[in-house]
């Protein structure tokens, strides 16, 4: 038997503390956010912080999600492996990488530069080979892919974009804060036999959602 490495056991206890009490069961989540090292997606200094229970800065004003949301969001999508999933606001791509874990592939799209390039490299360096990515206005979605079985997006807007509503598969799953620029519920919105319904499933704190669907800054 292998020793676990330092990170590995932070992660661990991440999994033990944070996800497995506040109800994430997905094997498929759980074991994810056991493998992908959330710790090179922040700053090197920030290293040590990386996985305790807190969103933390990636720079441009942006920040990566504390650990339990990407996994609450990730177990919301229900993903058995097969799908191709969409994310808008590739941020650190922390969450995308998670997700590049449990689907087929991966398409994310950011909006400031900076951030995609970092993202970038660190998919090249862990060889997360099944993320395609985009520098765009995520919230008209990619018409080129479309459609998608499931859709995450990780910015809070004053409505759910039309255009990613379209883009979703029936069945398909969409998991989106939705409130002011200050607090916003998690909506999941599932698409079956030509019926959308919506539910809230949290409370939480996104930065914004910037587009033509989103909000003007
Ligand atoms: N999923 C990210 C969280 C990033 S924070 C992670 O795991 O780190 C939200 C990101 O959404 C920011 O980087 C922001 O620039 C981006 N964003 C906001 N509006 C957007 C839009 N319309 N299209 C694409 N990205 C957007």
């Amino acid at each position: 038997m292998t020793a676990m490495s330092s990170w590995e056991k932070k992660r661990e206890q991440m999994v033990e503390e944070q996800l497995i009490p506040r109800g994430i069961t997905d094997e498929a989540t759980l074991r994810a956010m056991r493998t992908v090292p959330r710790h090179l997606f922040v700053d090197d200094a920030m290293g040590s912080c990386a996985y305790g229970d807190h969103p933390l800065p990636i720079g441009a004003g942006q920040t990566i999600s504390q650990p339990y949301i990407v996994a609450l969001m990730t177990q919301a999508l229900q993903l058995k492996g097969h799908e191709r999933v969409l994310e808008i606001g590739t941020g650190s791509g922390y969450q995308a990488a998670v997700l590049s874990r449990i689907c087929d592939r991966v398409y994310t799209i950011e909006r400031i530069d900076s951030l995609l390039v970092r993202a970038r490299k660190i998919f090249d360096r862990l060889h997360y080979h099944n993320i395609t990515s985009r520098l765009d206005d995520g919230t008209e979605g990619w018409p080129a892919e479309a459609p998608f079985e499931a859709i995450i997006v990780t910015a809070g807007g004053p409505s759910m974009p039309q255009p990613l509503i379209d883009q979703l598969t029936d069945p398909g799953r969409m998991i989106i804060p939705v409130g002011d620029q200050y607090l916003q519920e998690l909506k999941l919105l599932e698409k079956i036999d030509g019926q959308t319904t919506v539910r809230t499933i949290e409370h939480v704190r996104f930065v914004n959602l910037v587009g033509a669907h989103g909000w003007t800054s």
